[in-house]
Order: structure tokens, then C-alpha cells, then sequence
């Protein structure tokens, strides 16, 4: 068989567009797993694939048939329209496929269309001439609005303190007429009249209401997304025919099943599995999972992964891992909100083999699952680092001059070539292997206490104990760190990103609002406030940077925030966890933030990133069996996108 991965192009930059870069990554080791798992990987990244359409859909109730417009207008060729709209509408479209939808992936805000409306009309007229559309008029009245009136469903999630975020989001997970305080009062009476079973109510329905009383659609196989799910549920039974043991196969005739019915006990049946399953060399998510794209953090978007092990990598999170219990006796938290018998923190580090639906293009680095907190006091979770998309990024950022424009001094910025990917992957591994899985909740205190500031609240905490441990000798007896120097490295740019130059991803006159940024930022700002000088903002030559004097008073005030985080948490107190981050994570320094995008701009990097997937291909034998599947890098991100359109568009 052979190792018949092609090779990736070497410093293939992907491509540039707007404030995105896509890169890709590389699937080292596939072709050394065995035929049956590479063909479970397949049958899974088809399952995988086939969801698209449903986040484009939840993302906005009208992201697909922009999609589908802007498609058929860009594959009708440049030849009858002003070059300069046309270029506009090329990136525009290579934006909505970014986002899966009309707004910023990350921001949430909508982003304006760099071409006339004048030639979006003439444009999708002319396809109704051509039969490609069939009522040009009705495109035009449900389309104009979302792309061209800046004031119309500016946001995809507001989480503005005081709006009323349903009414005001843009996403598609609320009927028209909902407002935030009926879809909070029905959860609420949900939960109530279901004490103690801890299902995550709403997490796969739509809330509408119909004749003035409140419903829930079912996302399932005979609901709306039926014709997507009927696909995925093909293909995952396709993989469960050549899974690796038992455990897979339940988990996923369990997840088959909860896409059959929509019922949350039996999905969070199908969690307990998974995370149990701890054997298999390719592992998966495919579901509706992560609730950030939803102002109230009920609906979980749909989502897929299909990974397999990196054994080297981990190696080191086992070692983590297994002294769980060890990190969360010795760590600053209160001891009453200390996990007594912390188990099943299981860590290893994974190959990415495709990424779909909210993990794709943008995709997260790490992840822990499953979200529902009662399944993760009982059963634990399952935490896995990507290590080879943080390759690809720390690929990309080699030589673009990053350090040398932000370090403070020299010695600073040896200390991050040295130690800085290195240590990025151990705050990592310490984020999701341990931060997440500790503490514990005071008694009688809800998941859901802290509201809109859960997601932050809970990402602080899990950065805050990885901080924390990063400057532990702990790690060094571990084999985890080369020395007692290494933290430093992590210490420098966290708070260099936290308080400086994340800012160069927020637009100019904007504020802080995605939950992973908002917690950086409250840490750092924190942090910088409560050193007494150890940490400061110093101004050099007209520039802003870091200094840090003192990284061991830095560990210590790591420690008195992930305490009082902790106690926010398992106290379930809103009104300090609205306070800390209203004070700390939202406001932007005006001189600051233009300071900071004008050297981010000269360096030229573009602040997002995200992955053009690779094409996975059953190699056949003349009798139609297939005896390999092969890996191929080669094709660009536009032709990926339509493809995908073609090939899996569902709804
Ligand atoms: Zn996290």
C-alpha cells in the first residue's frame, strides 16, 4: 500500500482575502494507519461533510440562499459585469463561506459588501432570465436588506448588556416574535419541571411560536434539517460497519438514534459513551454542540471533527493527565470548591482529518466535550489538543516579524523563540486536560447561574489553571518542561496578547465581545492592575509595550484571580461575574487600539486564520473495493468551497 499521501506544496500561503488567511494542514501519520481506519476516517469525514448546510442556516435565516445567489452569480464568469464589482463580490462570497453566513466568524458582526446594490440587482435578475433562479424579485426582497442596510441585524449574537438579544441576533435560533425574556422563562420552566435529570434543554430545537404559544422544532430526521441529517445518519452508519471496537460502534448507534429522535436524554447517553471511549486510534464530533453563536448559550450549533491520535504529543498530556488529581489538591482554589475525586480527565493530542460545520473553516485548537456539567462531574470528559492545526499556525508565524515588533527587549524576544511554541502547547494541554475538568459547584448552584458571562467566566478559569501551573517545578519533574525558566515564555505572551494586540482583531469603534478574547483580555487587564508594577504597559519611541519585572509576583496573582474565579463559578454569583467582566473585558483604549492595528497592519499578517480541509480519496481496485484512501492537499480554497456546495449541498 505504501505511504501514497502527496506532499503538501511547500509554504503554500492558502490565500489571502479581507482579514483572513487560510493555510492548511498536514495529516503526518495517516498514511501509516491501517486500511479499516482509514476507512473509518473516511465514512466520517462524509458524515462530516454533509452538515454544512445546517450551520450556514442556523447562522442566519437567509445565509444559504445568499450563498447559493452569490454562487451561481460568481460561477456565471466576470464577462457581463464591471470588473471591480465583480472582484468585490468574489471576496464577499469567499467571506460568507468563511463565516458560514453574512456575519464576522468572530465578531458576529455583519460585514458590507464591497459592490453596488445596483449590480447585486442586475445580477440576480439576470440569473432569473436564465432559469438559474426562479422568482429573482422574492431573492432580491429577502436578500437586499441583510446585505445592504448596515442597521438591519448588525449582529449575528448580540451580547449587549440591556438589548433584548434574541429579538436583536441575527442568528436563526428563535422565531420571529420571540423575545429573550419568553425564550429565558421557557428554559427556565423546563428545568424546573424536570429537576435534577440536567438535560441541556433547547440545545437542538429551534423556539418559535405559533398561534402566540411557544414550540420547539426539533432539529432531527424528520424535522427541518431532515434531508442533512438523513445524510450524516448514512454515513455514520457506514463507519459504525468498520469502527475499531464496541465502544465506538454503541457511541454511535447512540448518536444515531438521538438524530433519529431529537431526544437530549438519549444524546446525553451517546456523550457518556464517547467520552468512555478511550481506546481508538480515530475519534470523532459531529452534533449540535458549542452554544457560543447563541446570545443566550442554549443552541448548540452544528459541528464536525474527525481526528486520530498523535502519539508523541501524547505522551506529554498523559503525563498531565494522569497526575489530575495532584493539580487540583495542590491548586490556590478554596478547598471547598475543589473537585474531591477528580477521574476520567482523559488528554491526548490529535491529527485533525477534516473539519466541518462551525469548525470550519475557523477551528478551534483544543476542545473538551461533553458540555453538560453533570456528565462531566460523573463521567469526566475527554479534552484533545489539534496539534496539527497549532502546526500550521506556528508555520505561519515564523518569520513574520510578530516578536520583533511587539517584545519589549531583546532578551524578551530570544526567551519567546526558545520557549514560545512550546509553551503555547502546554497551555493548552493544561487548559483543556485539566483547567476545565476542575472545581467543583457549591451545592444547589444551576450550570447556567452566570447567564451571558458562563462562557467567559468558564474560559478564565480553565486559562487561569493552566497559567497557574505553568510556572510549577511540577512540570519540569514531569518531563513537560525543559526547565523553570520555560513559563515565562507562556507568562510573556499571554498578557502581551491579553492586553495589546489582541486588540488588533476588533474593528475600529468596537468593543471586546467574543467570549475567548473578552477572557483573555480580563485576564491580562487584571493582572496588570493588581502587580503592583511586577507587569506594565510602558511607552518606548512612541510605541506601547509589555514589561514584565517580576514573573513570580505574576504567578501569584494568577493565583488570586483563578481563586476568585473559582468562587464566581461555584458560587454561581452574576452580579461579580458581570462586574469583573464589564470592568475588565469589554472597553477598548481608543489610542490603544489604533496604536496597536497600525503596527499589526505593517506587519501584514492577517489577524484570522483558518484551514482549507485536504481531500480525502478511496483509491478502488478493479472490483471496487477500495484499498486506501489517499490524501490530497491540491485543491484551493474556492474550489473547495463549490465543491462542497455541489457535493454536499443538503437544504
Ligand atoms: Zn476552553
Amino acid at each position: 500500500m505504501g505511504n501514497n499521501t502527496t506532499s503538501m506544496p511547500a509554504a503554500d500561503s492558502g490565500e489571502r482575502f479581507a482579514d483572513i488567511q487560510l493555510l492548511r494542514y498536514r495529516l503526518d501519520g495517516f498514511a501509516e494507519l491501517t486500511l479499516r481506519q482509514k476507512l473509518y476516517a473516511y465514512y466520517l469525514s462524509e458524515a462530516a461533510l454533509w452538515g454544512r448546510d445546517i450551520t450556514f442556516d442556523q447562522f442566519g435565516e437567509h445565509n444559504l440562499l445568499l450563498r447559493k445567489t452569490l454562487e451561481k452569480i460568481y460561477c456565471s464568469g466576470p464577462a457581463d459585469y464591471d470588473p471591480a464589482d465583480y472582484a468585490a463580490l468574489e471576496t464577499y462570497l469567499k467571506r460568507v463561506w468563511f463565516s458560514n453566513g453574512a456575519h464576522h466568524h468572530y465578531s458576529s458582526d455583519k460585514f458590507a459588501p464591497g459592490f453596488s446594490k445596483a449590480f447585486f440587482e442586475k445580477a440576480v435578475r439576470s440569473l432569473g432570465h436564465s432559469g438559474q433562479i426562479s422568482d429573482p424579485e422574492e431573492v432580491l426582497e429577502k436578500l437586499c436588506p441583510l446585505v445592504f442596510v448596515p442597521d438591519f441585524m448588525p449582529k449575528r449574537t448580540n451580547k449587549a448588556a440591556g438589548a433584548d438579544l434574541v429579538a436583536t441576533s441575527a442568528c436563526n435560533y428563535y422565531g420571529p416574535g420571540v423575545s429573550q425574556a419568553e425564550a429565558e422563562g421557557f428554559y427556565a420552566r423546563k428545568a424546573e419541571q424536570n429537576p435534577g435529570c440536567g438535560q441541556s434543554w433547547g440545545l437542538n430545537t429551534k423556539l418559535v411560536k405559533r398561534d402566540g404559544l411557544l414550540e420547539e422544532e426539533v432539529w432531527n430526521e424528520a424535522g427541518k434539517y431532515g434531508p442533512a441529517i438523513r445524510r450524516i445518519v448514512h454515513w455514520l452508519e457506514k463507519s459504525a460497519s468498520v469502527a475499531e471496537n464496541d465502544r465506538q460502534r454503541k457511541a454511535i448507534a447512540l448518536l444515531l438514534e438521538y438524530y433519529r429522535t431529537g431526544d437530549l436524554g438519549t444524546f446525553d447517553s451517546y456523550s457518556i459513551e464517547w467520552t468512555g471511549e478511550t481506546e481508538g486510534v480515530v475519534d470523532f464530533v459531529n452534533g449540535f454542540i458549542e452554544v457560543y453563536s447563541d446570545p443566550l448559550e442554549t443552541k448548540g450549533s452544528w459541528e464536525a471533527l474527525v481526528d486520530y491520535t498523535d502519539r508523541e504529543a501524547t505522551a506529554r498530556t498523559k503525563a498531565i493527565s494522569q497526575n489530575a488529581q495532584w493539580f487540583e489538591d495542590n491548586s490556590p482554589v478554596d478547598p471547598q470548591f475543589k473537585r474531591k475525586g477528580v477521574k476520567g480527565v482523559t488528554a491526548k493530542a490529535v491529527r485533525a482529518a477534516m473539519l466541518a460545520g462551525d469548525e470550519y473553516p475557523s477551528s478551534a485548537i483544543g476542545i473538551n466535550l461533553p458540555n453538560a456539567n453533570w456528565i462531566r462531574e460523573r463521567h469526566g470528559s475527554k479534552s484533545v489538543t489539534i496539534t496539527n492545526l497549532t502546526q500550521a499556525y506556528k508555520e505561519a508565524a515564523r518569520g513574520s516579524g510578530f516578536d520583533k515588533e511587539f517584545a519589549t527587549d531583546q532578551a524578551t524576544i530570544g526567551l519567546l523563540e526558545k520557549y514560545g511554541d512550546l509553551t503555547d502547547d502546554v497551555h493548552t494541554d493544561l487548559h483543556e486536560c485539566l483547567g476545565h475538568g476542575s472545581g467543583q459547584m457549591a451545592p444547589g448552584v444551576g450550570a447556567d447561574a452566570l447567564k451571558s458571562y458562563g462562557n467567559v467566566i468558564e474560559e478564565a478559569r480553565a486559562d487561569l489553571f493552566g497559567l497557574y501551573y505553568m510556572a510549577d517545578r511540577k512540570l519540569v519533574e514531569l518531563g513537560v518542561l525543559p526547565d523553570t525558566e520555560a513559563y515565562k515564555a507562556q507568562y510573556y505572551r499571554y498578557l502581551l496578547n491579553g492586553a495589546l494586540t489582541q486588540l488588533a482583531r476588533i474593528e475600529p469603534g468596537k468593543t471586546i465581545e467574543e467570549a475567548h478574547m473578552r477572557n483573555r483580555a480580563l485576564i491580562a487587564r487584571w493582572a496588570l492592575r493588581h502587580s503592583d508594577g511586577a507587569a506594565k504597559l510602558v511607552e518606548k519611541g512612541g510605541k506601547t509595550y509589555l514589561e514584565i519585572s517580576d514573573y513570580g509576583k505574576l504567578r501569584a496573582v494568577f493565583a488570586e484571580l483563578l481563586r476568585e474565579i473559582q468562587r464566581i463559578k461555584s458560587e454561581g454569583d452574576l452580579a461579580a461575574a458581570r462586574r469583573m467582566v464589564e470592568e475588565y473585558a469589554v472597553e477598548v483604549d481608543g489610542r490603544l487600539h489604533a496604536e496597536v492595528r497600525e503596527r499589526y497592519g505593517k506587519l501584514g499578517i492577517a489577524p484570522y486564520k483558518g484551514f482549507i480541509n485536504p481531500v480525502l480519496r478511496p483509491v478502488e481496485d478493479g472490483c471496487g473495493n477500495i484499498t486506501d484512501i489517499e490524501v490530497d492537499y491540491t485543491e484551493s480554497y474556492t474550489g473547495q468551497m463549490l465543491r462542497y456546495g455541489r457535493q454536499y449541498g443538503a437544504l
